[in-house]
């Protein structure tokens, strides 16, 4: 287990949490199934940790009398899995069983890793688009898709997925709804609350909730896909998504810039808005530490002289000759004014894929660093590297490195920390200051990862007690046993 992790015995029981640990299941269970004959014994370690983020659960096996006992992975075709996953949550919910719902496991705060006592429900093997509209743009797929795939498909068919992220390779649709993913695309196509047009769920008790509806609008009472975009797996099994897929922009342009300091960082922004506008469709930035772990663990080179931040502009438009003449117009105006000191553009793939790396990587180097103090906090832009250069000061030598990147043009810092190992004194030294700080801008404590295990005890810094009370009468509504990922996202006391 990772550092914080309590074992239930400890727990007091808690109000609103149905699921206890009992009798047979009081050690930590865990049952990753496989669709062909018995489990892979490699595949438990890391059904049950999720590696780069410091949670691990214990690996244990569940004795039941169940006859398809080690099969929790639905599969099959059409509505079978469905169905596998709608009996399998009966079945859990009749035994009072703990169920962990697992995409593709690269959650960064440990939401898919059983930690005592739950239960794997992967949908793996629920990976097929049921359909998709070339005039709309509307895809209809299971929840097991990998993102990559589903991104594959759709662009043969001249469409884009309206989000895109550095685990694209692993994490699936169900999970990147689970946890209302933000990633690399939220600035130009927005929030999953936006673009997920339907759901299928399975609930607590085994039923399925079909709203997948493929309609643009729809006023008709409440909009209850929108409780589970976001719930991690503790209100329900996301089984199929629908999804509006934009149209593949046929010219797409990267910059990668070399910024003086912060406050230019910002107003090469607010250049960018204006001069750029509606072709506008990513504004990244990392400082130069973060250059700097890139080049030392993963060979990447720097495309431009050494600087204390980048930026990374991404346009994507209809016309390549428009787009380029605006995009140049802005570099001109940028480099005269002193804002950017250096600065290179790609327009083919293969140069775009490349100039991406060195910001979907940073995760990658910084977990070859040593062990990771990951944050991902919402902030006012005006303030988002106030915090990196205060804890610099505030930790001085007991951290190797403390870097800031992310997602600039939606106000949300990715700050992280590394130390050659775990020490309760960098922690203590960590939090709650870091939290207590963006509850003082009035940010929030998890931009787009979710709580899961490592952050549920924290989310008062963001929501007023009244939401908190809210959040736990809408879990005791839906899972009344709470049998649903019950360690996760709610603190156990309200
Ligand atoms: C290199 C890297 C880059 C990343 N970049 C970003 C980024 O830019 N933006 C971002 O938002 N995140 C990012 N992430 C975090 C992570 O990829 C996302 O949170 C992703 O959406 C998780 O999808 P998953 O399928 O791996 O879900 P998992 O990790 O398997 O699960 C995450 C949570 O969702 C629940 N869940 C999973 N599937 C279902 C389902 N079908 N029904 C109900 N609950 C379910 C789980 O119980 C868990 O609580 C990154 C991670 C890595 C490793």
């Amino acid at each position: 287990m990772g550092p914080g992790v309590q074992d239930p015995r400890a727990r007091q029981p808690s109000g609103g949490r149905g699921h206890q640990p009992s009798g047979p299941q009081r050690r930590l269970l865990l049952v990753l199934p496989c669709p062909r004959g018995d489990a892979d014994p490699g595949a438990l370690p890391r059904a049950a940790a999720a590696l780069l983020r410091g949670v691990r659960g214990r690996p244990g096996r569940l004795r039941t009398h169940h006859p398809r006992q080690g099969r929790h992975r639905p599969g099959g075709a059409g509505g079978v899995q469905r169905g596998l996953a709608e009996n399998r949550a009966r079945y859990c919910h009749e035994r009072n069983l703990a169920v962990n719902p697992q995409g593709g496991n690269t959650g960064m705060v440990g939401g898919s890793v059983p930690v005592f006592d739950e239960i794997i429900l992967s949908t793996a093997l629920m990976n097929q688009v049921i359909s998709f509209h070339g005039v709309s743009g509307i895809l209809v797929c299971q929840a097991g898709c990998i993102l990559e795939e589903l991104s594959r498909y759709v662009e043969e068919r001249d469409f884009i997925m309206p989000l895109d992220l550095g685990a694209k390779g692993s994490c699936h649709i169900g999970g990147n709804v689970a946890t209302n993913a933000g990633g690399l695309r939220f600035l130009r196509y927005g929030s999953l609350h936006g673009t997920v047009l339907g759901l299928e769920v399975v609930l607590a008790d085994g039923t399925v909730l079909n709203c997948l509806t493929s309609l643009r609008k729809d006023n008709t009472g409440y909009d209850l896909k929108q409780l589970f975009i976001g719930s991690e797996g503790t209100l329900g099994v996301i089984t199929a998504v629908s999804i509006l897929c934009p149209p593949k922009p046929r010219a797409v342009n990267v910059a990668f810039l070399g910024c003086p300091g912060f406050a230019e960082v910002l107003q090469t922004f607010s250049t960018c808005k204006g001069m750029l506008g509606e072709i506008l469709s990513a504004f990244e930035f990392m400082d130069a530490e973060c250059m700097q772990l890139v080049g030392h663990h993963l060979g990447l080179v720097s495309p431009v002289q050494e600087s204390p931040f980048y930026v990374l502009i991404e346009t994507s438009g209809s016309r390549a000759g428009h787009d380029a003449e605006k995009l140049s117009s802005f570099l001109e105006h940028v480099l005269d004014f002193g804002l950017v000191t250096d600065g290179t553009l790609a327009t083919d793939q293969r140069r775009v894929k490349m100039l991406w790396a060195l910001r979907e990587r940073i995760t990658e180097a910084l977990s070859r660093d040593g062990c990771v103090y990951k944050y991902d906090i919402s902030l006012p832009v005006e303030r988002l590297y106030d915090l990196v250069s205060d804890l610099r000061a505030r930790l001085g030598p007991q951290a190797k490195h403390v870097v800031g990147y992310g997602h600039l043009g939606d106000g949300n810092l990715h700050l992280n920390v590394t130390a050659e190992a775990f020490s309760a004194s960098l922690l203590g030294a960590l939090e709650p200051y870091v939290y207590e700080w963006t509850a003082g801008q009035q940010g929030s404590v998890s931009a787009e990862h979710g709580l899961g295990f490592k952050k549920k005890d924290v989310l008062s810094y963001s929501k007023p007690p009244a939401a908190l009370q809210l959040m736990q009468q809408l879990k005791a509504l839906l899972d009344p046993k709470g049998i649903l990922n019950p360690y996760k996202t709610l603190p156990a006391r309200a």
